[in-house]
């Protein structure tokens, strides 16, 4: 495979670029906004198998000239503004990007596809990456099954719900061999800390308040990112053209437990002293607005057809996730610094 992946520098993507670099070429298309960052990729910037171009899914001259240049059978877009708090204090990036920039590569992608041999369209495939948040909330009972209907909440989740439409869309209509995968939340290396993971852990390596919304009791599904750049390279290898696929970790987890668990496993790591413990700065905060109670996902399909499963479960999960902030706190120190000031965001 050659791969085309848009959206590299951020957390998943960087994740699955240095898990398969060494096995294809692959492309690294991203526009480097506040959540991309190269340093993720220093190790493997001189791979005889990687290239960077900084560029916007939204500039149709600078992608079809990528695509022409270096030809790539595969396109994985992960590229996408991600954070459901910053779509509520300003949602017109998410718009432009999630739902116009996939549009213009979709655009982009069938001229390329139509213009291709016979054999070369036979591999040619465009894997969009989306999230199980496009199924809306869920009470306590059922999980998210592929033929769920979509019910989405925040902008964030509206336009990747869009955006998954209109990847259908192109489909159906035009024939673009498509692959959609609707995955849970992921945690692990790299993660921009703004997500509640990384957040929590950066707060408490601070000695700082850690804010829970609400009563704490919503629930997530949780997956380590490295289960889910399997599970895309599975779809990948073995999807079928038009499908969607589900993806989960099957760790259904309330967001206070998984508070809890992380300043557990960091007391026991890197105790306070005077027998304080990190859960003293756990604060009660005002509640996300439109905030999903519970997202649980179906993964019987992947699982069955793809022999997919996770590996991880949120103890093995949460330990290599804090190991690895607490071997580089540099790489959170540098986003703190330039890019992000940890400030509430996404209140009304
Ligand atoms: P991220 O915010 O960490 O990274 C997004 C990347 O996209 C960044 O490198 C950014 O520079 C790039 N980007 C943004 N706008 C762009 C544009 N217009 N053109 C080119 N590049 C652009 O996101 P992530 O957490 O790695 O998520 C990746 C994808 O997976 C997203 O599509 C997201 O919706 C989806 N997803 C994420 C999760 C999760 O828990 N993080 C779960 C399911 C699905």
């Amino acid at each position: 495979m050659k791969i085309l992946v848009t959206g590299g520098a951020g957390f998943i993507g960087s994740n699955f670029i240095l898990k398969y670099i060494n096995k294809h070429e692959i492309i690294n298309y991203d526009k480097l906004t506040y959540a991309g960052n190269l340093n993720n990729l220093n190790s493997i910037q001189n791979s005889s198998n990687y290239s960077f171009i900084k560029g916007c899914i939204n500039d149709n001259k600078l992608f079809v000239d990528t695509l022409n240049t270096f030809k790539p059978n595969i396109i994985l877009n992960f590229a996408a503004e991600s954070h459901v708090d910053r779509s509520i204090d300003g949602p017109k990036t998410f718009i432009e990007t999630n739902i116009l920039g996939t549009f213009e590569m979709l655009n982009a992608s069938l001229d390329y596809y139509n213009n291709l041999g016979a054999l070369d369209k036979e591999k040619f495939k465009f894997l969009h990456v989306s999230t199980d948040e496009v199924y809306g909330s869920l009470g306590v009972n059922s999980r998210f099954k592929e033929t769920t209907a979509y019910n989405p909440s925040s902008p964030y989740s509206a336009s990747k719900a869009s955006s998954d439409h209109l990847v259908n869309a192109w489909y159906k209509t035009f024939k673009l061999p498509i692959l959609i995968t609707n995955c849970s939340n992921n945690y692990g290396p790299y993660q921009f800390p703004e997500k509640l993971i990384p957040l929590v852990i950066t707060n408490c390596l601070q000695y700082k308040e850690i804010p829970v919304y609400g009563n704490g009791e919503n629930i997530r599904d949780w997956i380590y990112v490295d289960d889910h750049c399997d599970a895309l390279y599975k779809v990948l290898e073995n999807g079928i053209i038009g499908e969607t696929y589900n993806i989960g970790g099957n760790q259904e987890v309330k967001n206070i437990d998984i508070v809890k668990n992380i300043c557990n496993i960091l007391d026991s790591k890197k105790p306070l002293d005077n027998f304080r413990s990190y859960s003293d700065l756990i604060t009660f905060v005002k509640d996300r607005p439109g905030h999903d109670f519970r997202y649980a996902i179906d993964s019987s399909k992947i699982e069955k057809q793809l022999d997919y499963s996770p590996k991880d479960n949120i103890k093995t999960g949460l330990k290599k996730t804090i190991d690895w902030y607490l071997s580089n706190i540099e790489w959170v120190d540098e986003i703190r610094t330039q890019k992000y000031n940890q400030k509430r965001l996404g209140v009304i």
